[in-house]
């Protein structure tokens, strides 16, 4: 079902700079559409982010493709989620290789993901938790893609990065937040690019946002 819409998709996601061709075939692979409600299924390969319930959100595909792209991953990196979701980032990763360990606060959103990759056969760790402390007994990461939006680059997550890898985070105010793309260059020192203009709902934690 909808190969055309996907195929169309991955052009626009190659017209708009995505070239990593392992993340367009994941694009091009997974069906976007089992991750969001049946009711707007046919809306799945618009470049749009799209409600999942529970005030949350799954991402554009765009930022999917461009934060995974950013991660600069090889074959067999442990790779840590922050924000679970739908669970489509992190099918994306598990589509080009990655072992994925994944966390979600919010519960009815974390057991429903949980459940949809019981169903679909999806190996990943998944965890119920305040994700900006990370998940210390897998660490070291070789790569870190935090997806809601946080007013800080939360330290526990950089202390749980390997040198020389990255960290990939939105950070601002709670409407627009600019992409950091950090790479841990020793203990103490980081790299830091920033992309602007992207809106994600709120990393809600220790080191993120407070609850409303
Ligand atoms: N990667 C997801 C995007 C989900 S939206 C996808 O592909 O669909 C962001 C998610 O982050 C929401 O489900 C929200 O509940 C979760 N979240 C917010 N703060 C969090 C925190 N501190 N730890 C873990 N998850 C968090």
């Amino acid at each position: 079902m909808y190969e055309e819409e996907r195929k169309q998709l991955v052009e626009l996601l190659k017209k708009k700079g995505i070239k990593d061709e392992r993340v367009l075939d994941a694009i091009n692979s997974i069906q976007r559409h089992l991750f969001i409600p049946d009711v707007i299924g046919f809306h799945a390969y618009k470049d749009t982010a799209l409600p999942i319930g529970y005030n949350q959100t799954i991402s554009q595909p765009y930022t999917v493709a461009f934060m995974t792209e950013a991660l600069e991953l090889k074959r067999g990196y442990k790779v840590l989620e922050i924000g679970t979701g739908s669970g489509y980032q992190a099918a994306v990763l598990i589509h080009i290789g990655m072992k994925v360990y994944s966390i979600e606060r919010n519960f009815e959103i974390y057991s429903r993901t949980q459940k949809l990759f019981d169903r679909m056969g999806l190996r990943a760790a998944i965890r119920c938790a305040d994700g900006t402390l990370g998940w210390e007994e897998f660490a070291p990461y070789d790569g870190i893609i935090v997806t809601a939006g946080s007013p800080i680059v939360p330290d526990n997550l950089l202390k749980q990065l390997k040198i020389g890898r990255k960290l990939v985070i939105p950070v601002g105010d709670k409407q627009t937040q600019s992409m950091k793309i950090v790479t841990k260059i020793s203990e103490d020192e980081n790299d830091i690019k920033s992309i602007s203009s992207f809106a994600f709902v709120p990393l809600v934690g220790k080191q993120g946002w407070k609850e409303e």
